[in-house]
């Protein structure tokens, strides 16, 4: 069977792909594009470099110098974004250096690798339009160069950029669920993908003439809650900012039921996922909303553009805000908090840096480990946390117990761990669902 205008089974399902593969790839190459325009500025406004040994990493691996880290910092930045913007026939620069050698030799010889990363998005658009390509293995093999552009640019390199602004990931033991929350401070729950757009708020909520503003109204202070993936990235890099961020809550779905605890006072929201699901809630409940990046504006929120360049003015504004939002709605709302759902031990700030240290330098200690059969294999249950296959989260969590009962060690990110960790399986103690032999290994550390 064909459609009306002939186009085949394959054409249509390849063009579907496309098309939603193509959207994907935009959204995480917005988030690198804003990343890397955040560290520009940064480096520009001489603000300080939280993670200097990653910004040696990172300017070694590019080839790129400077006469201070100011300049290293402005000129990585210049090095990402020239690449983003190239057009589609000219190749990207960085990806050499980001991939691993074989494969981007392979790469190379397929043609897949990818030109200015928004210029593929771009015609990737055009090609799957009404009545333009038909022929399925062009669109499928645009697919991969998305692929490829996508991960090395919209997630390595977001988390590079990120630990030379933020600070680099240290291996601790931190709170999560819901009780990281704290009643008694002014909550900002935060929710999106670009940690890089907090820099200066999450400074400054600790600063004293700010904690002073929060008890004049009568909080402790000032609290992120943080949801979703940046709630993550804090979580990752949250040995460096213990005073304002107290642990990750919940992922995508349980960010509602954050907010239906009646303890959160505001919502900045930068990127998926923010459901609109919170928008009633949010009502109901007086929580005042706040979007700083108009491509996840919510209907009720209020906007306000963040730059690097006005981040003090936007951080204003969420201070204002929340202190009023505090004030008229304490005392005519009820909090329920679950004080027991969670834990304080949940395992995170897991690098590539931070775990070769922990092996002490050397991958030889866990390659050893799997060449013995101790552990049997490491997968990645990564991404997003759906309600189909048995309700939220339990298709990852249920997959985790497996493959740990396995002897299979699994490395998770994005909502799927915010499930995983609030069940208690990134604990220690979650050594006991495993099979004996990575029980042992687990047991040993
Ligand atoms: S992992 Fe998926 S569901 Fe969670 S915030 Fe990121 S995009 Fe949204």
């Amino acid at each position: 069977p064909k459609g009306i205008c002939g186009a085949d089974a394959d054409t249509i399902v390849a063009r579907n792909l496309l098309r939603a593969v193509a959207a994907g790839s935009g959204c995480y190459i917005h988030v690198i594009e804003n990343t890397a325009r955040n560290l520009k500025a940064m480096g520009e406004a001489k603000a300080p470099v939280k993670g200097e040994r990653a910004l040696e990493r990172v300017a070694k691996l590019f080839g790129v110098d400077g006469v201070d880290n100011h300049e290293k910092a402005v000129n990585i930045a210049k090095a990402v974004l020239a690449d983003l913007y190239l057009p589609r026939d000219e190749t990207m620069k960085l990806t050499a250096k980001l991939a691993y050698a074989p494969r981007y030799a392979l790469w190379e010889k397929l043609g897949l690798l990818p030109g200015g990363a928004k210029s593929e998005v771009f015609d990737g658009v055009v090609k799957s339009s009404t009545n333009l390509n038909s022929d399925p293995v062009n669109m499928l093999f645009h697919c991969l160069t998305l692929g490829i552009s996508t991960g090395l640019y919209g997630l390595t390199m977001v988390n590079l950029l990120n630990d030379i602004m933020l600070g680099e990931p240290v291996i601790r033991a931190a709170a999560v669920g819901f009780k990281t929350i704290d009643p008694k401070y002014i909550n900002i729950m935060i929710t999106g993908h670009q940690h890089s757009s907090f820099t200066d708020l999450q400074e400054r909520l600790v600063r004293p003439d700010v904690r002073a503003r929060a008890r004049e109204a009568g909080a402790e202070g000032f609290r992120f809650v943080g949801c979703t993936c940046v709630g993550q990235d804090l979580q990752l890099r949250g040995e460096h900012y213990q005073e304002v961020f107290t642990g990750h809550a919940g992922n995508n779905f349980t960010s509602e039921a954050v907010l239906a605890t009646g303890a959160i006072d505001l919502v900045v929201s930068e990127f998926n996922c923010t459901l609109p699901g919170l928008e009633p809630i949010a009502d109901r409940l007086g929580v005042k909303m706040i979007c700083i990046d108009d491509v996840a504006k919510k209907a009720n929120a209020e906007y306000a553009p963040y730059s690097f360049v006005n981040g003090g003015e936007v951080s204003e504004k969420v201070i204002a805000s929340a202190l009023d939002a505090y004030r008229s709605r304490r005392g005519s709302v009820s909090i329920n908090v679950p004080a027991d759902h969670g834990n304080d031990d949940t395992i995170t700030g897991v690098s590539e840096v931070s775990l070769k240290e922990f092996l002490g330098g050397s991958w030889k200690p866990l390659v050893d480990l799997i060449a013995a059969g101790d552990v049997r294999g490491v997968v990645g249950v990564v991404g997003c946390s759906s309600m189909v296959s048995g309700g939220h989260d339990v298709l990852t969590v249920e997959l985790v117990r497996e493959l740990i009962k396995r002897d299979i060690i699994v490395l998770s990110a994005g909502c799927s761990s915010g499930g995983i960790e609030n069940v208690g399986l990134m604990r220690p103690s979650a050594a006991q669902f495993a099979g004996p032999r990575l029980r042992a290994v687990c047991e040993k550390l």
